[in-house]
């Protein structure tokens, strides 16, 4: 497994930020705190305590917590509950990161993303293809682990919403 090779341990939070923006993976990486006053900040820590509240059970893998893991008709099921649909590829691959960890573990799983705001499903199974995707995607964010400086900005559809725009943008907006 190429993951136990390599220096960084990669969490599922890491496999979100790649598929993002490498810039908000460096600076996620080294603990760079974003703007808390934004308000995407705001409800992404509103809608945890929301589902913490209702008595949403994580499960831990050390690599990052699953939402919820269910059995339906003797199947394991990965659930992830996200705020919209707006980050579906990151959201799809750091599902599939968590199944692939499951895969590791010996445990059979296939998963769903929850989109609250759109109030849709989508499933997500992992398959020789997107496990490959993965398995790049893991290997290239050793790549940003010792990086001195961040890869520069770039403007992507989701800078305008990023609690990191101020420090990417600031006086361009
Ligand atoms: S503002 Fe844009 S370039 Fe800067 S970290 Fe956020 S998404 Fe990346």
């Amino acid at each position: 497994m190429l993951d136990n090779y390599l220096a960084y341990p990669v969490t599922g939070t890491d496999i979100w930020y790649y598929f993002v923006c490498k810039r908000e993976l460096w600076l996620m990486m080294r603990k760079i705190a974003p703007d808390q006053e934004d308000e995407n900040v705001d409800i992404g820590r509103f809608l945890h305590e929301y589902y913490s509240k209702r008595g949403k059970e994580e499960i831990d893998l050390g690599s990052g917590k699953i939402d919820r893991l269910k059995k339906v008709k003797g199947k394991l099921i990965a659930q992830e509950i996200k705020k919209s649909a707006r980050f579906r590829e990151s959201s799809r691959f750091q599902l599939l990161f968590y199944l692939y960890q499951l895969k590791k573990m010996g445990i059979e799983a296939t998963g769903e993303l929850l989109f609250a705001e759109e109030k849709t499903k989508e499933k997500v199974e992992l398959n020789d293809e997107n496990e490959k995707q993965l398995l790049n995607a893991i290997k290239d964010i050793q790549n940003y682990v010792d990086m001195p400086v961040p890869p520069p900005p770039q403007k992507i559809k989701f800078c305008h919403k990023c609690a990191y725009r101020e420090y990417c943008w600031a006086g361009e907006e």
